[in-house]
């Protein structure tokens, strides 16, 4: 079974972060690595990296794939696909690695009956091919949103690969993939995004000054994801929509109750408050540096 896996060809579409760090783990794993990508340098440079045997921006150099991640920008993912599925056989199992789950698979599960979305919990701050980074995925948590209608097989040959890269596999439904990730993921770029307008609305120059001088570890954590890649967040508030309005409309009522306790100078209320969110965050998964 293991020599069967070893022998696969391995697609990849879209040759970025995750692109690009998947094929370098791939290959380091023995699989053949076929890469796709939109300009042609980006092509050379992968494998120039080492992040794939062969690659083109033609599609076709796919169709002797067993197994292609398509690894473009979301908004890019199912008109991607579209344009794939003209290049393979029915028996190619497709999976992708967009950040949300449900649009992508409602439009594409229906399609191609081997397809199975997935989601790497990985990613760094930047992007691109020179970005592909060895063992991104250890340890991390890996989506994996088969549907009624997904083959065991495979879910077996995308769930063994991703096995692979040390990665921790979790299944859900596209949906509550979606609203998962919409509160641990998407509402904190926009409560960070909103920590920093809310610091930039300082009237005094020299104050804003003073604690710009001064800001340091909470603020750099609480601001991280905030300050980060725009076009990200935009997507993540497009295509999350409405998990990502419900997570807020429920953020801005907590945000009310502080303000509440705070005006009502209730410090007893606060405490309790802060507490159980003290003893609530360690069930959260945090990983390293928490
Ligand atoms: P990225 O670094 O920008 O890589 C995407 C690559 O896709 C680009 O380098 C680009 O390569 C290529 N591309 C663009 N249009 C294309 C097209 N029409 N056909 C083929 N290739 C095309 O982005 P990323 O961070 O790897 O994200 C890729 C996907 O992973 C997204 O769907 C995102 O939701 C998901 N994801 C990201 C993270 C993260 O933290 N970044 C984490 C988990 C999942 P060229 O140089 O050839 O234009």
């Amino acid at each position: 079974m293991e020599i069967l896996f070893l022998l696969m060809n391995i697609g990849i579409l879209g040759l970025g972060l995750i692109g690009g760090s998947l094929g370098l783990d791939l290959r380091s794993h023995g699989y053949y690595v076929l890469g796709v990508s939109r300009r042609e340098s980006t092509c050379q440079r992968a494998i120039a990296l080492g992040c794939v045997d062969q690659a083109s921006v033609d599609m076709n150099l796919l169709a002797v794939a067993e197994v292609v991640f398509i690894c473009t920008p979301m908004s890019l993912i199912i008109p991607t696909f579209r344009h794939l599925i003209a290049h393979l056989p029915s028996t190619t199992v497709v999976t992708d690695v967009g950040s949300v789950k449900a649009p992508i698979v409602k439009e594409i599960a229906p399609i191609w009956e081997n397809f199975i979305g997935g989601h790497p919990m990985a990613g760094t701050a930047e992007s691109g091919i020179e970005a592909a980074v060895p063992n991104l995925f250890v340890n991390r948590p890996y989506v994996l949103t088969p549907v009624a209608t997904t083959p065991n097989a495979a879910i077996a040959v995308v769930e063994q690969i991703v096995q692979q890269l040390g990665a921790t596999i979790y299944h859900c439904l596209p949906e509550d993939h979606d609203r998962a990730v919409s509160w641990i993921s998407h509402l904190p770029v926009m409560i960070s995004t909103s920590l920093i307008t809310a610091c930039m609305s300082e009237t005094d120059p020299n104050v804003l000054q003073l604690a710009q001088k001064l800001a340091s570890s909470g603020f750099r954590d609480t601001s991280r994801v905030g300050g980060g890649n725009p076009e990200l967040g935009v997507l993540m508030a497009q295509y999350n929509r409405s998990c990502l309005l419900r997570s807020l409309q429920q953020y801005r009522h907590n945000l009310d109750e502080l303000i509440n306790l705070i005006d009502q100078e209730n410090w007893v209320a606060l405490e309790e408050k802060l507490q159980l969110n003290q003893q609530a965050r360690r069930e959260f998964q945090l990983g390293v540096g928490n």
